[in-house]
């Protein structure tokens, strides 16, 4: 429970103003996020959680987070483009938890 609540403030740290829904789903879609190469990570899709697409992907660049939910091609891209996606917010929970040498099981708890 500690590990989590700290993963939580890190993540916090990173995206102020967030609502409580929000961290949470960054939470929920963290076992399904897996690194692929580079700066680029994939993404699970889950309808239960509003998604429309079976995957998505995610870039770490130097000016944020790229997440494939924000092509103009998709639903609700103007929505998504003015919040940072929580497809995004997993990854960098991802990161964080790698970071801190963290299990994913681990961070779940
Ligand atoms: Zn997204």
């Amino acid at each position: 429970m500690k590990r989590k609540a700290e993963l939580k403030e890190r993540l916090k740290e990173l995206f102020p103003n967030r609502t409580e829904h929000w961290y949470a789903l960054c939470f929920k879609r963290l076992e399904h996020v897996k690194h692929l190469n580079g700066n680029r990570y994939m993404v699970w899709g889950d309808r239960k959680l509003g998604d429309f697409h079976p995957v998505y992907f995610v870039d770490v660049e130097d000016e944020g987070y790229k997440c494939s939910c924000a092509t103009p091609t998709r639903s609700w891209w103007m929505r998504r483009k003015a919040e940072t996606c929580t497809h995004a917010g997993a990854v960098a929970l991802y990161i964080l938890s790698r970071q801190e040498g963290l299990r994913l099981d681990a961070a779940k708890a």
